[in-house]
């Protein structure tokens, strides 16, 4: 793939020259010595270790880290096989010739917490979205829900017309005045070593909502809390977004899920990040490097080892193999990519979780206008001004999951659409930015990797006409209409695969987080007090989205990994 459709390629283009005289050094030094004999590979006849730290992998998390730690006064050296930084959270000029920046994984922001913001000195804009969400009736019959968070009695208004009365409305604030007082206790603890399950418990003071969200499925509070299907199905959709699972699911998987994606900032609110997805990781790049972090892209990580004492990294580089040693080494890749490293390495495993895996399909497009809506009665720039839910009724997503868990498409399949572009035209180039062009997120829930194995892109062209026909069916025309060229005359469309994420991303399994979420406080009395970082090896940690606590464009994990290497308390890690 070209690298201007990538990325802007910052790093290899404007920041290599940090790099490249220490890369080069070391290239030398691997062909002045016979293969395998390596002078610094290895037992006694290893030198000085040049680093303090090796961060693999050079997501926001891996750079959070890198960042926090250089900042402290440690060498610390990042590992990216990409040819540019940013793992999922980055922005790129997906269509040829088009003058588009798309956030082309993740989207919107709402689990960065200040501190790390304040801390690192990044100059990042987040801004907050007027309208919440906007719900369509399946069937097309009788009004559609709009949360319009700037104007309240509208609001209700919404769910008068929906539901036919205030029930649901009432059961709706009370439910998220209670989740937010759950959220505003939670949220801080984000960033300090983790609590016990009890006293999360105690700082919560609620003792049916924590029942109600830790003990028993998802799937039975929504129930027990409203009776409206499309209110439920809006409300669970938060269970589900990076996660494959029944709302009734006993592993409670929905139930975290549900958690992160309503205590980010103490609020839950989710909002557009300035610039793109790209602009968030470039702020924490240049933290990173401006702090002495070396950042070097295109260098994949192949094995991790031990000489029982301080960690060993092997990684290819421009056909060099190259190894470097560090008493610190922190993974930013998936756990189950650190297992193979660390097999290929002769080590014990870090952890001994299940393969991952995601059951999430984006789709990114451009469009010379916003779409009518099947919906007259409301404006299209509300409805795609916050997250417009598609055949997410409660009922859907319960048949939409017991489809796919059965080996089939959804049908319809369950998707939410967002356009950054309403919010934020500076990811436009300045002519297209003066045209009535919109940018298109569309992202599908319940299409697990399964699905897209063996004739991929067969079933991806089928997964395209799955999605585009259920956003359709809440449209007053037919999007692909809308859809605009690239310079070649193609569409601009892309669409993502599960397939496509752990090929393009190292997402084992195609899994958004690396894995399944966590609950963010200790499920075993020994982790008490830690970070949610450790692994079995005392030298290593992990300082991405399968953390404890990580998942998300949140820079958590990174933080926290940084403050346990750091051995710090929270208070002083930023100093
Ligand atoms: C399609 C999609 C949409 C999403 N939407 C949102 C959203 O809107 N909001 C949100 O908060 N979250 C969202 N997420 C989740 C979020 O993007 C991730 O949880 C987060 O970006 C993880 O960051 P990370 O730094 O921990 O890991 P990653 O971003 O996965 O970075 C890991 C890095 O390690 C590198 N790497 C892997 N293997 C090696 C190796 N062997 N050697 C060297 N480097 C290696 C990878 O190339 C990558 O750069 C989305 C994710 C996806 C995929």
């Amino acid at each position: 793939m070209l690298p201007g459709r990538q990325s802007d390629g910052y790093w290899n283009e404007r920041r290599q020259d940090t790099v490249t005289a220490w890369c080069d050094a070391q290239k030398a030094r691997a062909g002045r010595t016979p293969r395998g004999a390596l002078p610094w590979v290895g037992g006694a006849r290893v030198g000085p270790v040049a680093f303090d730290d090796i961060v693999l992998g050079a997501g926001h998390n891996g750079l959070t880290a890198a960042a926090y730690l250089a900042r402290a006064g440690r060498r610390v050296l990042v590992l990216e096989r990409r040819d540019h930084v940013g793992g999922a959270a980055v922005s790129a000029r997906v269509f040829p010739g088009v003058d588009a920046r798309l956030s082309r994984y993740a989207y919107l922001v709402s689990l960065l917490p200040r501190k790390v913001v304040a801390d690192l000195e990044l100059d990042i804009t987040l801004v907050r979205r007027r309208y919440s969400s906007y719900t369509p009736r399946p069937d097309g019959a009788g009004p559609s829900l709009l949360v319009d968070t700037g104007d309240p009695a509208a609001t209700r208004e919404s769910f008068l017309a929906v539901t036919g009365g205030d029930t649901e409305f009432l059961a709706w604030t009370r439910f998220a005045a209670r989740m937010g007082r759950l959220a505003e206790r939670v949220w801080p603890t984000m960033l300090e070593p983790l609590r016990s399950a009890d006293g999360m418990r105690a700082l919560v003071d609620d003792e049916d909502l924590w029942t109600a969200l830790t003990a028993a499925p998802l799937g039975t509070l929504l129930r027990d809390t409203f009776t409206d299907d499309l209110v439920r199905g809006m409300v669970a959709t938060d269970g589900l977004i990076g996660t494959f699972a029944d709302l009734d699911d006993p592993s409670l998987a929905q139930n975290v899920c549900f958690l992160y994606h309503l205590v980010g900032g103490g609020t839950g609110h989710w909002d557009v990040p300035l610039g793109g997805m790209g602009a968030v990781t470039e702020a924490l790049a240049r933290a990173a490097v401006a702090a002495g972090a070396r950042v070097v892209t295109g260098a994949e990580v192949t094995a991790v080892s031990t000489d029982g004492v301080v960690g060993e990294v092997t990684w290819r580089q421009d056909g060099a193999v190259l190894r470097e040693r560090a008493g610190s080494v922190l993974a930013n890749v998936a756990p189950a990519v650190l297992h193979g490293l660390l097999g290929r390495g002769g080590s014990a495993p870090a952890t001994a979780d299940p393969a991952p895996r995601g059951a999430q399909l984006k789709v990114n497009l451009l469009l010379r206008r916003l779409p009518m809506l099947r919906d007259p009665g409301v404006d299209p720039a509300a409805a795609f001004g916050g997250t417009l839910h598609v055949n997410e009724g409660y009922r859907q997503l319960q048949d939409g999951y017991a489809a796919a868990a059965a080996g089939r498409f959804p049908h319809p399949v369950p998707c939410e659409v967002y356009c950054h572009s309403l919010t934020d035209r500076s990811i436009l180039g300045p002519r297209l930015a003066a045209t009535d062009a919109q940018t298109l997120t569309v992202f599908a829930l319940h299409l697990p990797i399964e699905l897209f194995r063996g004739d991929h892109e067969g079933r991806r062209a089928q997964a395209l006409a799955a999605v585009l026909g259920s956003v359709g069916s809440v449209l007053g025309e037919p999007v692909d209409d809308l859809v605009l060229n690239d310079v070649d005359g193609d569409p601009c469309i892309e669409v993502r695969t599960p397939v496509d994420l752990e090929d393009e991303l190292a997402l084992p399994g195609g899994n958004i987080f690396h894995r399944s979420l966590q609950w963010p406080w200790a499920e075993r009395a020994e982790e008490v007090g830690a970070w949610g970082v450790e692994t079995a090896h005392p030298w290593l940690r992990v300082c991405g989205a399968g953390a404890r606590r990580g998942g998300g464009v949140s820079g958590i994990p990174g933080h926290n990994a940084a403050a346990a290497v750091l051995g710090t308390e929270p208070r002083s890690v930023g100093a």
